[in-house]
């Protein structure tokens, strides 16, 4: 049985022995200010350091990341990054460099945030970025608060800001903490943004339109020129959403494309790995027109000594404390100049490449939303197994008993096109070996639905919690463990 670690609490136990005579007690008033002394008891669990090192043990091997196998959750791109990228980032001199240090110590840091900024530039096709936001999220704000400052600073009032039924969640929410009223617009029956839905709504009172291309149903959006058009000829602002950035990586550019603001994902494209909330980095780029209301202050360079400029007066201002979240700078850094042009291009085929095969081989048995040609990952459905009792929540809890992490399911949700979706994205990163051994398991399931169903909606049998109450374990997250052997 895996008991909790409070559980295993024995009063006086403890985890450090340290010889009497080497130390003398001190009362914790004397080393702690009185504001800061708590007045309560804590309960804290009394274990050994044995005790300690198996308990987390054993939660690790619990746990399922991508160095164990295959995570194909659809829109997060969760590929492998190489360990490299992880040492170089933990070397003394990058992670003791405290950012109230003088810029003459830490010139070495500054020149690769500056050459980072030029690198996401010419990836992009943008003309100046910000590395500060914390993550894509956090990059939209950062973005819709610069196009609320450009139409404020043009003496301008906009309300609405126009947003794709099949958009993030993060979208709507950042145009709303700006102060926008989100206007969703219809997907045509492509997949695509419906052009004369948009040209309805595109008016003077409509700050811009927030589109992600390759959109969240993994499609390219081939109408993206007159999009543009149509926002630009209403003086309107086209925000690219750059978490799909995977499948465009030295193909083509946002920035060529007409896009005036754009945030990328490090922590999906660009070697962090992520999960379990952070850290990320979500740095935005604009065109020059947009450049004097980025956040400040930005790295520059004059020659001879890297430093931080102030953006001036009409930035939108400080985003965080100090500069981003460096450790995931330094590592998009390293994977950009390892990669080299042909390694970016070729990332971004080979996704492509993998996701098609993907569809292809498994559209007989989950109809596609779209059938058509996708970009970096494709988009599924279990539809048809609804007449046997299954949903789709089923077929990604069987995958568990199969080894493989689900999928992303049920997103997006938009009707009329995507009920019961399960989008997979097998990202560049996977052998066809992996990705072949996935396809198995999915049509395996196919199968067992026709013949065992009650198999598939009583998945997973093989993990130590199998299916907990979704809305208590939200709610009141306790978990009740089966009987599992510790040392497994
Ligand atoms: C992941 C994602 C976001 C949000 O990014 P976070 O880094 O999780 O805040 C926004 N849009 C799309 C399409 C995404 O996939």
């Amino acid at each position: 049985m895996l008991k909790l670690i409070y559980e295993k609490s024995v009063k006086g136990r403890k985890g450090y022995f340290l010889r009497e005579d080497s130390y003398k007690e001190i009362s914790l008033k004397d080393c702690i200010p009185e504001y800061a002394l708590s007045r309560t008891k804590k309960e804290l669990p009394e274990v050994s350091e044995v005790g300690v090192v198996r308990h987390f043990t054993a939660l690790s091997k619990l746990n399922y990341g991508l160095d164990d196998g295959f995570y194909p959750l659809g829109s997060c791109t969760m590929k492998y990054n190489p360990k490299l990228n992880e040492h170089l980032a933990l070397l003394d001199n990058f992670i003791y460099a405290h950012p109230c240090v003088d810029e003459d110590f830490v010139q070495g840091s500054l020149q690769v945030m500056y050459e980072l900024n030029q690198y996401l530039s010419e990836i992009t096709g943008m003309d100046q970025f910000t590395l500060s936001p914390a993550a894509g999220a956090h990059g939209e704000l950062t973005g819709v608060l610069i196009m609320r400052k450009y139409f404020m600073d043009r003496g301008e009032l906009r309300h609405k800001m126009l947003i794709p039924d099949s958009a993030h969640g993060t979208n709507p929410a950042s145009a709303a903490m700006a102060g926008f009223n989100v206007v969703e617009v219809k997907s045509n029956e492509r997949g695509g943004i419906d052009l004369a839905e948009l040209r309805k709504l595109m008016d003077e009172d409509t700050a811009g339109l927030m589109l992600t291309n390759p959109n969240t149903v993994g499609l390219f959006d081939e109408n993206i020129e007159e999009i543009a058009k149509v926002v630009h000829s209403k003086g309107g602002l086209l925000y690219y959403d750059g978490a799909n950035l995977n499948a465009l990586l030295g193909i083509a550019r946002p920035g060529d494309a007409g896009f005036d603001i754009a945030h990328l994902n490090l922590h999906k494209t660009f070697s962090t790995p992520h999960g379990g909330g952070g850290p990320g980095a979500g740095p935005v780029g604009v065109k020059k027109h947009l450049i004097q209301y980025l956040p400040t202050p930005i790295v520059s360079y004059n020659g001879g000594k890297y430093f931080f400029e102030d953006v001036g007066e009409k930035s939108i201002g400080r985003l965080r404390a100090f500069f981003g979240n460096f450790s995931v700078l330094l590592k998009a850094y390293m994977w950009i100049l390892s990669m080299g042009d042909e390694g970016l291009k070729e990332t971004a085929e080979t996704s492509i490449i993998n996701a098609n095969y993907v569809m292809s081989k498994l559209k007989k048995f989950y109809k596609p939303v779209y059938d058509r040609f996708c970009m970096h990952e494709c988009v599924l459905t279990g539809r048809e197994y609804k007449e046997y009792g299954v949903k789709t929540l089923d077929i990604a809890k069987r995958l568990m008993d199969y080894g493989f992490h689900p999928p992303t399911i049920y997103f997006p949700h938009f009707e009329p096109y995507a009920k019961e979706t399960i989008m997979i994205e097998p990202t560049e990163s996977e052998s066809k070996e992996n990705i072949d051994l996935f396809i198995d398991a999915m049509i395996k399931i196919a199968e067992e639905i026709k013949t065992n169903a009650e198999i598939v909606k009583q998945a997973p049998h093989t993990t130590p919690v199998s299916r907990p109450d979704e809305v208590l374990a939200v709610r009141n997250p306790t978990l009740i463990f089966k009987e599992i052997n510790e040392d497994r």
